[in-house]
């Protein structure tokens, strides 16, 4: 019986730890969601604005050793940028993913 309940508690904390993992790599893509503004179902606009981590990591990579540039790279990527997802008919902030 233990052993039972072992497995099944084991089971279900990989599942939740799963389901974490995915929601924190889709975020940056559209997502259904209801507009509180519109109050209509839609499938947001995310847009890319540079937060407090790419300048934390420019600043970081400046004073570590960037030179011919390479501190730039995290003003310019995405990977580095907080995403807002935006309602496509209102441009209404829904939520904010911030990286740091
Ligand atoms: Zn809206």
């Amino acid at each position: 019986m233990t052993s039972l309940f072992l497995s099944l508690s084991f089971s279900l904390s990989l599942s939740v730890d799963t389901a974490m993992v995915l929601s924190h790599i889709l975020i940056d893509f559209p997502q259904q969601t209801t507009c509180q503004r519109c109050n209509q179902q839609v499938l947001t606009s995310p847009q890319h604005v540079r937060g407090c981590y790419a300048w934390f990591m420019c600043v970081f990579i400046f004073i570590f050793g960037g030179f011919l540039g390479c501190f730039l790279i995290p003003l310019y990527a995405k990977g580095f940028r907080d995403v807002h997802h935006m309602c496509p008919s209102c441009q209404e902030v829904l939520f904010v993913r911030k990286r740091f």
